[in-house]
């Protein structure tokens, strides 16, 4: 037995608030065995944390949680086990970050638009090195005091709600399984609690997704079990995390060291990631 696993947290590398190494020394408190640092749209932390993760004993995934489009909507799709140093891979994330940074200069101006005082360089600032997203200019509306807390912002202001249709030149969800999966990836749908209806999740799988994010701090007890039964059902890989920032997403944060997923589908997704690569392989 390996033990317990947590297959979605965020570092500074995105929008959480932890390093890598401290993230895994507090994944090590917790008594994790198996950890994926899937940042939004870089792998920078999950690279950074390599080292620390062998000198803690934990076993690190590759991870990264993508944003995809899919009928005009932003997807978050977790990438599991690629091969890192896939040069279409990398540039599909670099690509991603330019698209963050577009994405949020137009926020901006909506926002700025609708009277508030909010500059790029100031959710700049909030990001630090880290992948820009609408937490950070969250950060600036709350030090601005137009807001109190991350959950506020996004309700009066940074939801798709408020912000409207915001054109992005995120990648697709069919050109990210092309790229993902000749990288040697696994992809599963992130979170699909609240968010679609069956027969959005079977559209979405029908794309080549490999598996479901069942076990989620937003999926109450029947909704994992129902997501995990269509799981079986279809042959999906069952992934699960807790969606760890240490900030911003507060509410999923006592989730940490207690939402996590058994050893055995971390196995079954390394089995199809295995089987993935060889058959890269073996059409090269
Ligand atoms: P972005 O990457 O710019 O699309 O922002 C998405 C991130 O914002 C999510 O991964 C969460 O960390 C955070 N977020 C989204 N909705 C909310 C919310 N209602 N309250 C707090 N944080 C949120
Ligand atoms: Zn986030
Ligand atoms: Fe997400
Ligand atoms: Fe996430």
């Amino acid at each position: 037995m390996l033990g317990k696993a947590d297959l979605h947290t965020h570092t500074i590398a995105s929008d959480g608030a932890y390093t890598p190494e401290e993230l895994l020394e507090k994944a090590f408190e917790k008594k994790l065995k198996i950890i994926s640092i899937t940042d939004h749209d870089t792998i920078k932390g999950y690279l950074k944390g390599k080292e620390k993760a062998k000198e803690l004993g934990i076993e690190l995934i590759p991870g990264v949680e993508v944003t995809a489009v899919w009928n005009k909507r932003e997807v978050h799709i977790l990438t599991y086990c690629f091969d890192e140093d896939d040069q279409e891979f990398r540039r599909m994330l670099l690509n991603q970050k330019k698209s963050r940074v577009k994405r949020m200069e137009r926020i901006v101006k909506k926002l700025q638009s609708k009277g508030l005082d909010i500059t790029m360089d100031e959710v700049r600032a909030e990001a630090g090195p880290g992948n820009i997203g609408r937490p950070h200019a969250a950060s600036v509306l709350i030090n601005k005091g137009y807001v109190a807390s991350v959950a506020e912002a996004f309700i009066r202001y940074l939801s798709t709600d408020k912000l409207g249709h915001i054109k992005t030149m995120y990648v697709s969800v069919e050109e990210l399984v092309k790229i993902a999966k000749k990288a040697g990836g696994v992809l599963s749908l992130a979170h699909p609690g609240p968010l679609y209806t069956q027969s959005e999740i079977d559209e979405l799988m029908a794309l080549g997704l490999d598996g479901l994010e069942c076990i989620h701090p937003s999926h109450n007890f029947n909704l994992q079990r129902s997501f995990s039964k269509i799981a079986e059902r279809d042959n999906l890989l069952i992934t699960g995390g807790s969606d760890f920032h240490g900030k911003g997403k507060k509410d999923y944060d006592p989730y940490f060291g207690i939402v996590t997923v058994g050893d055995q589908h971390v196995m079954s997704l390394k089995r199809m990631a295995r089987r993935r690569r060889e058959l890269t392989r073996m059409n090269n």
